[in-house]
């Protein structure tokens, strides 16, 4: 595999290979630390406090991973192993870990199919069923609806607040928790210009991601009310997600916040120039309207014979790294992603299909 920190190499498998800024590394380097399992590290304390602030919350909880913060929120809303969560058939944690509910958060999973129209933004009237299913005494109860903001496999979409204005009405009737995978929330703001805290109002936990598009080299930020938050420490702690002196981290995390989210919107407008320059390539088949955050997918036309796979294996002779999924390539932008490196990548697709 050649290196993804190559000049010449041009990497949209994701947004975590961002690299890491100068700038961030010596603001790490300088960190105030303390106990963070002891919520004794000050930096930890500083993040925690803007995050709430940020996303309306009244407590917030540090965390190494995306994958801790979703597991954590659903041990934490659940009442009984064996529940439903109510998710997207392609949500990251069906897609990603497979095994996650099963094995690790104890849950059933009760996925819903709405790749194809809406691009995992499912309607209430599609779990409506379940919801409101009157109690039965061998059937599961709903322990949480999860939603995820932009959707990633299922398709690079953002919710409309109204969608989940529509959930939220149903799920408050019903007394079901709402979790807001939020890993790339702030991509969601950034397009739509809703504030974050519009979005995370409707959810009764959030989940925002720092390794995600802002930059840094770990970290995520679970938020809800402080009764939830104080239950989530107990599943941190089980899941060895204890961590001590992690200051440096949450100071590469603070340094997000305040200067990687303002550029959000120059990776969405990568992702527009690529999917209009994409869409001018007849044997490329793209909506371009589509796609208004930093994840775009397309597929090559059928009568072509060639699978998303082998197209990707083409691109990576060229240096250009992109991913193939359910007979699609995805490609996500990030700070990395050069403008010349649309042009570039153009320029390869069009020469790919001229041989
Ligand atoms: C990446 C991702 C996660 C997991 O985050 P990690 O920090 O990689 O564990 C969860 N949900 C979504 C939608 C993601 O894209």
């Amino acid at each position: 595999m050649k290196s993804p920190n190559n000049n010449k190499f041009i990497d949209y498998f994701s947004d975590t290979n961002t690299g890491i800024s100068k700038e961030m590394r010596t603001i790490m380097m300088n960190a105030e630390v303390g106990n963070e399992v002891a919520a004794e590290d000050p930096t930890v304390n500083k993040l925690l406090q803007k995050v709430c602030i940020l996303l309306g919350k009244e407590a917030a909880i540090f965390l190494p991973s995306g994958t801790m913060a979703n597991v954590v929120a659903y041990k934490t809303h659940q009442k009984t192993l064996g529940e439903y969560i109510i998710l997207d058939k392609y949500a990251h944690s069906l897609v990603a870990h497979p095994s996650l509910l099963s094995s690790i958060v104890g849950a059933t999973p009760y996925p819903i199919n709405s790749i194809n129209k809406q691009r995992g933004i499912f309607s209430a009237k599609d779990i409506e069923n379940i919801v409101t299913a009157p109690f039965k005494f061998n059937t599961p109860l709903v322990s949480c609806i999860s939603i995820e903001q932009i959707t990633n496999f299922a398709g690079g979409a953002i919710w409309p607040l109204e969608a989940i204005e529509n959930i939220h009405k149903l799920a408050t009737c019903h007394n079901i928790p709402i979790h807001l995978d939020g890993a790339r929330l702030f991509n969601a703001s950034a397009a739509s210009s809703i504030p974050v805290k519009s979005y995370a109002a409707l959810c009764d936990s959030v989940y925002i991601d720092f390794t995600k598009s802002l930059g840094c080299p770990m970290g995520a930020v679970l938020a809800g009310n402080k009764k939830f938050i104080q239950r989530a420490w107990y599943f941190k702690f089980l899941l060895g997600g204890g961590m001590h002196q992690v200051g440096m981290l949450a100071a590469a995390c603070i340094y997000a916040l305040e200067h990687n989210t303002g550029r959000l919107i120059e990776d969405h407008n990568k992702v527009a120039l690529l999917a209009k320059q994409l869409s001018e390539i007849e044997q490329i088949e793209i909506e371009p309207s589509l796609y208004q955050a930093n994840i775009l997918y397309f597929s090559i036309k059928k009568h072509l014979n060639i699978t998303a796979q082998e197209f990707c294996t083409k691109l990576l002779a060229h240096n250009i790294r992109m991913w193939a999924f359910n007979n699609k390539i995805r490609v996500i932008t990030h700070s990395a992603t050069r403008t010349e490196d649309i042009c570039r990548t153009i320029e390869v697709i069009k020469s790919i299909f001229a041989t």
